[in-house]
């Protein structure tokens, strides 16, 4: 069979079965191999399905022509290959068009969604019926998927901050067209499966995780509701040997307030400086990171600390002011500056500091609306006040176009913004955080790489600790791509590994001789979906024979146009 001429037909049958708007070729394929990592592929064609049986008879004419798929949710995985497949010649099953709310029980705090569906979606319907929850945002922002990311299992800093542990259900199309749902949900008792994760018989949900084994569908996911007292609070640390006391007290705070705390971030002053500071490009050698001495001018200008910290208090007016206490006593003595700010007191703030004139007043703005920010994203309302990290180095203005709502929203892959995140776990413990600062602080100027350092506390006992590895991708993608194995290969010895991969990453842990996991992951794969047809070379190997089923697939584009 030939490749074109599979595909050709594959075409034809989903024109019919989608309507011809709902397949996408050529150019109108460019969209999903725009990424922030450099990386290149080859996209055969995309399928828009709008509803789960659209969804089963894609795969259903996939498997009969024999092509691989690769489903993406609104494909903003910017960092880790935004929308681009793992394997070249794929067609994007792009579900950013399936973005019901399917249901909300504001009595459990369960909502069902579909793949479509952004985090501002969710906050608008919320506030549309007045329900007190809070959306698990995260830094990515308002455009982006919340099952995508839960696939992903990424994370945010609001309470039920891991957001895969906040998945209770879910239903996939199988690579055999079949639907996968719980086997709660097969009992009949679909109305319970979601209040409960684990279900019966072996846990299979979370297979569907990073992995390629089926296309999901739907999720149900237990949200957080608005508490009753919400309180940010920063801390500094002036001195680079003041992170081993703090980082002892976030563990403390972890272990101690439980889930009436949030994530602590810590994060070093370059980390900082890219949110306040435009990029010091004048005074930067060409593949160099800032030299030293223009980061300690940039953070006396500012006066910056070393390190610079933020968590927040989540519970009632009685749990609240006596955990503000615990965390005077427990970080008090350990950092500078230790503040505790509420949308009251920001508020009043906010008035008397309208009152000072000049640039002091300016700045102190400046500041201030950062943390009104900064309290909005830990209230569970999507901001985009992260995302603007991945333009600091390209400097590129985002496109704004006013006819279209959601191309005014920053893209960094539409942008070309180079970003690749290094996503290490760190032990919470003094010696494996400092031992790894300092790896970081040696290996990213090796390469040209600012060392921009963010450590987050996602339990009690772990960090994960976030690089981004910002870079120009026209000239410097090999060079951030170095970077980034360096990190890999040098963290495995320290013992630090990351959470999450990005695609061209993947096989810095599945090429691993001898592995077990990944030999069982292959097992499963190949159990489950033999032709290789979803995802294939996301978190497993890919087959030779799979390379070879698509290559001859390369000269399809005269073909298709018939
Ligand atoms: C500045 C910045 C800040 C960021 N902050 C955060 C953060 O705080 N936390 C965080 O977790 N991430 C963060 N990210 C990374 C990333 O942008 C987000 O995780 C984003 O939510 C992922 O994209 P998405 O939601 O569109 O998911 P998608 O890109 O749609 O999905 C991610 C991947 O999951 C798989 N997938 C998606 N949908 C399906 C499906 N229905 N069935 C089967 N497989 C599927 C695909 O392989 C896809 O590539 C950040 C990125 C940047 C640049």
């Amino acid at each position: 069979m030939s490749g074109s001429s599979s595909l050709n037909r594959a075409i034809a049958t989903w024109r019919q079965t989608l309507g011809a708007g709902s397949v996408r070729l050529d150019g109108d394929c460019d969209v999903y191999s725009q990424n922030c990592i450099g990386v290149t592929r080859q996209v055969s064609a995309a399928v828009l399905p709008c509803n789960e049986t659209e969804v089963a008879a894609v795969v259903e004419t996939a498997r009969a022509e024999k092509l691989a798929l690769y489903p993406i949710s609104t494909g903003h995985n910017w960092g880790y290959g935004s929308a681009t497949p793992a394997a070249d010649n794929c067609v994007v099953v792009d579900l950013s068009g399936m973005n019901r709310i399917l249901d909300l029980d504001p009595v459990l705090g369960l909502v069902t969604l579909e793949p479509g569906v952004t985090q501002q979606q969710l906050r608008d319907y919320l506030d549309e019926r007045d329900l007190p929850f809070l959306v698990p945002v995260t830094g990515a922002g308002p455009t982006c998927s919340l099952l995508g990311n839960a696939l992903e299992r990424g994370y945010g800093i609001t309470p039920h901050g891991d957001h895969f542990s906040a998945v209770t259900a879910l239903r996939a199309v199988l690579p055999s067209g079949e639907i996968y749902q719980s086997a709660i949900a097969e009992a009949g008792g679909t109305g319970v499966d979601g209040a409960y994760k684990w279900g019966v018989g072996p846990y299979l949900d979370g297979i569907f995780t990073q992995s390629s084994l089926g296309i999901v569908t739907q999720m149900t996911i237990a949200l957080a509701r608005v508490p009753e007292k919400v309180e940010l609070f920063v801390f500094e640390l002036p001195k680079d040997e003041d992170l081993e006391g703090a980082v002892e007290a976030a563990r403390a705070l972890r272990q101690s307030l439980g889930d009436g705390l949030s994530a602590i971030n810590i994060l070093n002053r370059l980390r900082v400086l890219s949110m306040i500071e435009p990029y010091p490009q004048a005074e930067v050698g060409v593949g160099e990171a800032i030299p030293a001495s223009v980061v300690d001018s940039m953070a006396r200008r500012r006066r910056l600390p070393h390190w610079f910290g933020v968590g927040a208090l989540y519970g009632t007016k009685e749990t609240v002011p006596a955990m503000r206490r615990r965390v005077k006593r427990v970080l008090g003595p350990k950092a500078k500056g230790l503040r505790f700010f509420s949308k009251t007191n920001l508020g009043i703030l906010h008035r008397m500091i309208s009152l000072l004139p000049g640039a002091a007043g300016r700045v102190l703005q400046e500041r201030l609306g950062t943390l009104d920010e900064t309290l909005d994203i830990l209230l569970g309302r999507p901001r985009e006040t992260a995302l603007k990290l991945a333009y600091w180095k390209s400097g590129r203005a985002p496109s704004a176009d006013p006819e279209n709502a959601k191309s005014s929203a920053l893209d960094p892959a539409r942008d070309g913004c180079g970003i690749m995140w290094y996503a290490p776990l760190v032990p919470m413990t003094a010696s494996a955080a400092r031992n790894y600062v300092d790896m970081v602080n040696e290996i990213c100027p090796r390469f040209g790489i600012n060392p921009l350092i963010t450590l987050t506390t996602i339990s009690e006992r772990c960090f994960d600790s976030t690089v981004p590895i910002l870079f120009d991708p026209a000239v410097e993608q090999e060079r951030a791509q170095a970077c980034y194995r360096a990190l890999f290969e040098e963290g495995k010895n320290r013992g630090f590994l990351p959470y999450r991969m990005n695609l061209q990453s993947m096989e810095l842990y599945t090429a691993h001789e001898g592995s077990v996991f990944w030999q069982t992951v292959n097992k499963i794969k190949h159990a489950i979906d033999p032709e290789q047809l979803i995802s294939p070379g996301r978190y497993h190997s890919v087959a030779s024979e799979a390379d070879k089923k698509n290559e001859d697939l390369a000269g399809k584009e005269a073909a298709i146009r018939d």
